[in-house]
């Protein structure tokens, strides 16, 4: 798979295993994944594969062979969006390990790397390992589903050890397991898929699940301005031409996520939702409108879990601090001269106290009506006669 940058994070390990010999553990899983799968070793079981014009049975190892059967279970759910036959359309783009400068294919080339294309040409078989291609010159291509799969395999030789928490990236392909250090989800960036630099369109929290993403803004090549991506539709043999320029994918496994990723970028948008839906796995796409514009909006799952910084404390005004207070006093006083009124009013007890002239009020007669003085005054007895 070329030179690869991996990261293993590991919050906490057993006392019985050295940091250095974790170390030594975690290179041997990925060298071993590099020595079968890669293209870019002449004697893998890929290259080896590759080279062979047979199509008899041949002998591989059981982990090219499982990878190559969840391969072709992934082509058969995208409809061929994904497919590692794609080889021969990798290399004619320049995009192999054969290097040999980037142009245009003639339709020549196309027509004759279209006939070597398709996932139903390749067979493969689990006791004894082997694989099998019914056309002679169909090559394999694993480069996008063998990091995932490295990564699964890391996490797995990490469990065995028994280590609990821990976070494991290939190539951007990431597997995370219990806690980070501080406590809570492992935070994971997902790229902005422009070119000025790496800046992050998102973050997300995940544990004891994978995340793996596929973009057109690192490996592409820019011809007489236009987009040329790694990632190639098996239908036309072309590199896509849509606008996403990024799918990031959370799934239970790395080696599934990773190919969904790359399947999405073939099937687009629409087809991808859906397919995600189908398939219970979380997403967050990123769309943008021109070839090289800067324009991107991004679409998520509704279960994405979108990590989000939380809201600074609120510093409230004067003004707001002693507003309730002020409201709260008001009701107080309320409520204690509403209460004082309901004896006057539903006990009929005589006020003590000043009445306000009251005592004044007469009725149709001419009669006093007042009786709710407990103790008038002279001056009120004679105002009310
Ligand atoms: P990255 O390497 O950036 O993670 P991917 O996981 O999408 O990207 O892998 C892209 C590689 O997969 C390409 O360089 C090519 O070798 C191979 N590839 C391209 N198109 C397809 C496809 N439709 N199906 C399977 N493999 C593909
Ligand atoms: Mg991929």
């Amino acid at each position: 798979m070329g030179p690869i940058a991996y990261k293993v994070v590991i919050a906490d390990h057993p006392k019985t295993v050295s940091p250095v010999e974790l170390q030594e553990r975690v290179a041997e899983v990925l060298e071993n994944v590099n020595q079968l799968m890669s293209t870019y070793q002449p004697d893998s079981d890929v290259s080896r594969f590759n080279r062979s014009k047979s199509v008899e049975f041949q002998p591989v190892d059981p982990k090219t062979a499982a990878v190559v059967a969840r391969s072709i279970e992934i082509s058969k759910q995208t409809e061929g969006a994904f497919d590692i036959t794609v080889g021969p359309a990798v290399n004619l783009w320049d995009f192999g390990p054969t290097k040999s400068g980037f142009k245009i294919p003639s339709d020549a080339q196309m027509d004759a790397v279209k006939a070597l294309i398709g996932y139903q040409y390749l067979e493969v078989q689990i006791e004894p390992p082997a694989i099998r291609k019914l056309v002679a010159g169909i090559q394999i291509d694993l480069s996008a589903i063998a990091k995932g799969y490295a990564v699964d395999q890391v996490a797995a030789t990490l469990d065995q050890i028994g280590c609990g928490n821990f976070l494991v990236e290939v190539g951007g392909e990431v597997l995370a397991r219990g806690e980070r250090f501080a406590g809570g989800k492992w935070r994971i960036g997902v790229e902005r898929p422009n070119d000025a630099g790496i800046t992050l369109a998102s973050v997300a929290e995940i544990s004891n699940e994978a995340m793996a993403t596929s973009g057109d803004y690192r490996n592409f090549f820019e011809f007489k301005g236009r987009r040329y991506s790694h990632t190639i539709n098996p239908q036309t043999c072309r590199p896509v031409d849509h606008t996403l320029a990024s799918a990031c994918i959370i799934f239970k496994d790395c080696m599934t996520a990773d190919a969904l990723a790359t399947a999405m970028m073939v099937m687009g948008r629409n087809k991808g939702t859906k397919l995600c839906e189908k398939l219970d796995a979380n997403y967050l796409f990123v769309e943008r409108e021109t070839d090289f514009g800067d324009q991107l909006t991004e679409f998520t799952s509704n279960g994405f879990p979108l990590f989000k910084t939380p809201e600074p404390p609120v510093t409230l005004t004067i003004v707001q601090q002693i507003l309730p207070v002020f409201i709260g006093a008001a009701l107080i006083f309320g409520l204690v001269i509403l209460s004082m009124s309901v004896g006057a009013i539903f006990a009929k007890k005589p006020i003590t106290g000043s009445c306000g002239g009251l005592a004044n009020q007469t009725n149709a007669d001419g009669e006093t009506t007042c009786g709710i003085c407990s103790k008038p005054t002279t001056d009120c007895i004679e105002d009310a006669t």
